[in-house]
């Protein structure tokens, strides 16, 4: 197994952890863009938003879900966050597990750029 957030998922490589349950994981970003930056991401190996099936509506619903307990229990949900998925090179997605990016701390910007 190569990719990184699976390796995460399973335990195998360490993060700073602020949830997990049988579906899910999410942990602080190694290389933060605002004083809260989440990572919330799925076991189960999903690439990109793009192999997103019907079949996966309660595990996403779930990520969405998720990102706001986290953000309420990290203090940024009555000041506001920013949820992305970004998804493909373009948007600029570098690791090919599907991951919630939750930001918050500071004023967002939009566009996002
Ligand atoms: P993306 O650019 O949307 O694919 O986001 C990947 C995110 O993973 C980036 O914000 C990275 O800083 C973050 N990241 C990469 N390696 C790790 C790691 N070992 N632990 C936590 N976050 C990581
Ligand atoms: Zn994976």
């Amino acid at each position: 197994m190569n990719c990184l957030f699976c390796r995460i998922a399973s335990g195998e490589l360490p993060a700073k952890l602020v949830h997990e349950d049988d579906y899910l994981v999410a942990f602080h970003d190694i290389n933060p863009q605002a004083p809260v930056h989440v990572l919330i991401v799925p076991r189960r190996h999903i690439a990109t938003l793009n192999e997103v099936s019907a079949d996966d509506d309660e595990l996403v619903g779930a990520m969405l879900r998720r990102a706001a307990v986290i953000a309420r229990n990290l203090g940024i949900a009555e000041r506001g966050y920013r949820t992305v998925f970004n998804c493909n090179r373009e948007a600029g997605q570098t690791v090919f597990h599907l991951h919630l990016h939750v930001l918050g701390g500071r004023p967002m910007h939009w566009p996002p750029g």
